[in-house]
Formats: C-alpha cells, structure tokens, sequence
C-alpha cells in the first residue's frame, strides 16, 4: 500500500475524439508542475497519478494551480486482489474522522468479484465495527469514503478543488496587455486558464516611467508564468508615441488615441508571436477609456480580435480573483505607469472619430510604430 496523488481532469471529458490529446497535454502540464518536487507521473486509465514527490504539500500546491486539474485526492493505492488489505486501508484513513459518513464504491473493473453495492456494505460494516464512534449517513453524511477498483484499488476522502480550466496550449495563443495595475494580469489569467497559450506586451514610457515600473510587471509576470507555462514579456517603448500625441493631438482625446496606438502595437506582437487574439483588462465604464463608445474606438484598430474577459465584472470582483491568483499585493505597489503621466483633464467620454483621425492625420503613424517596435526589448520569464 503506498500513498498517490490522484489527479481528476475538469471539462476534458466533453472531448469526444480529441480527449487522447487533452489528456496527454493535461499530463505535460502535471509534470511540468510537478517537476520541481521530483513527481513521478503517468496517466491510467484516464486518471493522471502523481507519486514519490519529495514534498507532498508542495506538488498539491502547484498541482491544484494546473488549468484543467478539477481536484487532486490523496488516495492510498493498493492491489484490489487483496480485499482485507482495501478494508484495513479504509480503517486507516477513516481512523481520525468523526460523525457520519458513506463509502461509496466505484468499478471501472466490471469483472472485479464484487459490486459496488456489495462493497459498499462490506466496508461500511467493517467500519461501524472497528471504529464505533462512527455512523452511516446515505443521504446527508459528513464524510465519503471513495473506493475506486480500477488497475488497483484506491481510497480516497476529500478531494482538494483545483482550479479548473484546460491545459495551456490546447487553445491556440493570444497577446495580452499588461500594464502595473489589478485588472490586465487578471484578464491574461483568465484566458489563460480556457487553455490558451500567452504571451504579454508592456508599455513603457522612460524617463516617465522608471526601472521599478518595469520591475513591477516583470514580477507580475512571474507571479502569472508559474500558471501560464511560461510567459515571453515584450517591452516596447513608448515615449516619443506619448509626445508626439501630446504635442499634437486634440488634448482631450490623448488618452483615448493613445489607446489606439498601444492596440496598433500590440498588434504586431501578436502578429510576432502568431497570436489569435489580443486580451486586455478593461470593463466597461471603469475609467473614461472603457466607455462604450470609447471602447468602440479602440477595438477598430486591431485586426485580430480583443477579448476583454473582465468586461462585465466590478472592480472588487476583479480584486477577489487578484487576490486568489496572488497578482494582488504586487499589482497594489504604488509606481507610475505610461498611462498616468499624460492624463488629461477632461477626456472625452464620447470620442467623434473625425477629431481623433484628425489629431491622427497629424502623426506618422507607421513610422512611430516601426520606431517603437526596433525598440523592443524581449524577457523570457
Ligand atoms: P489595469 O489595472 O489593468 O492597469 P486600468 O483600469 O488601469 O487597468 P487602463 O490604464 O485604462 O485601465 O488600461 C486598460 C487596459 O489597457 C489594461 O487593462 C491593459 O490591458 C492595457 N494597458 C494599459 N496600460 C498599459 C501598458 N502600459 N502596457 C500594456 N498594456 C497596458
Ligand atoms: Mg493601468
């Protein structure tokens, strides 16, 4: 008998056809996850199982972060041929539980000498019998006892919730936004989780910007590559962009045509890392950029799509999940971003887009951005 770490799959299972590959990119990411700890892994039959880590509390930690792991049980591992050996395992792990509780048998193995029903009774008398302070409860009880006969036995209580999702690269890949603030790590975490494969572009903008600015994403992005596989962080500079719509644009409309700018470039990284979808973290009507019709404005300048999974959300629900991804506390740090040095005073709230192609008209655009784009600087977190 020894002691596994059982690994249950989220919505994996809707994959008809495709559910061999889900399942083997699930199994790269448990390893990947679990590499640090030394884990053995393998898949059976369409359960991940993780054992010999050399600090259990840690792989559970880093495997209950894996987008598409539903829940990691500690389950004891036996031969299922040796029934007295599966009741004596039952003892053990119910030895410290109190109040009521309900085995409930499970057989992949439909040839296996006994039922479920059957199996159920046997262990749950064998319980009430050496562990008298306990008491069957089918309906309401206070702790399942899981018995699964599958290659072996395995016996389980309380599976630990994970994360959900699926796996990184099932979902092919998007560029997200990342400035210093709450919601854009949030957003990139979000799509992240569907399965998709990121990679992030920051602005900045020196000297307005400081290094600790740029330390300040840098460490978000490491807080974020732990979940994401992984992350590259395109640094592009920003400054002459800012100037010159400083300079010359209409001064209410700055922020929003810097907005489109930021797109324009993100763009071409996207195009770079052969994204499908751009990701910011806006929410309607959170600052005067988010507008409806601000958004409208911005959105027009891609050419890929701009998924915007914060959307319909209030600043605390975004701040919850910050908080549980754990972006939160390095997300609150208080340095400057690009977009706080040139805030105009009264930005428009219903942009006409005459007067922002009009300030645009004003700028070299495709030269700006190539300018910005030699500029770039590529960390690999
Ligand atoms: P956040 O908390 O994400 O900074 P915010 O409320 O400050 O959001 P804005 O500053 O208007 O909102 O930015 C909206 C979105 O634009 C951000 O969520 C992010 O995706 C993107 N963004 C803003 N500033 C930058 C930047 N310097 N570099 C990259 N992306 C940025
Ligand atoms: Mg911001």
């Amino acid at each position: 008998m020894r002691e596994v770490l059982q690994v249950r799959f989220s919505e994996i299972y809707l994959k008809g056809l495709n559910r061999p590959y889900f399942l083997r990119m699930l199994v790269e990411r448990v390893r990947d996850a679990v590499r640090a700890v030394n884990g053995h892994v393998w898949l059976s039959d369409s359960r991940v199982y993780v054992s010999d880590a050399t600090d259990q509390t840690e792989a559970i930690r880093r495997l209950t972060k894996v987008f598409g792991v539903h829940s990691v049980c500690r389950a004891l591992e036996m031969d299922k041929g040796d029934f007295d050996a599966v009741q004596e395992a039952a003892v053990r792990l119910m030895s410290d539980v109190r109040g009521t509780f309900k085995v409930e048998a499970r057989r992949s193995d439909k040839r296996y000498f006994m039922d479920s029903p059957a199996i159920n009774a046997e262990i749950g008398h064998t319980l009430i019998t050496r562990l008298p302070e306990l008491r069957v409860d089918v309906r309401k009880p206070e702790t399942v006892l899981s018995v699964e006969i599958r290659d072996h036995a395995y016996l389980y209580t309380a599976p630990i919730p994970a994360v959900g999702g699926m796996p990184v690269g099932t979902n092919g890949r998007a560029t997200f936004l990342l400035s210093g603030g709450i919601d854009s790590p949030v957003a990139g975490w979000m799509i992240a989780k569907r399965g998709v494969s990121m990679s992030a572009v920051h602005f900045q903008s020196p000297p307005y910007t400081s290094e600790r600015a740029k330390e300040k994403v840098l460490a978000l992005g490491r807080i974020l590559s732990e979940s994401l596989c992984g992350l590259r962080v395109h640094l592009v500079p920003f400054t002459n962009i800012q100037m010159q719509i400083h300079e010359k644009c209409h001064q209410d409309y700055t922020t929003l045509i810097m907005r489109r700018y930021m797109m324009r470039l993100a763009n071409r990284v996207a195009y770079a890392e052969r994204a499908q979808a751009l990701v910011t973290g806006e929410s309607i009507g959170q600052v005067a950029s988010q507008t409806m019709h601000a958004l409208q404005c911005t959105d027009i300048v891609a050419d890929i799509p701009v998924f915007r999974p914060l959307i319909g959300f209030d600043k605390q629900e975004i701040i919850d999940i910050a908080e549980r991804i754990g972006t939160f506390e390095t997300s609150s740090l208080p340095y400057e971003d690009c977009c706080t040095v040139f805030t105009p005073r009264h930005p428009a709230t219903k942009p006409k887009m005459e007067i922002i192609l009009e300030g645009e008209a004003k700028l070299d655009t495709d030269a700006l951005l190539d300018e910005a784009m030699a500029g770039e600087e590529i960390v690999t977190l």
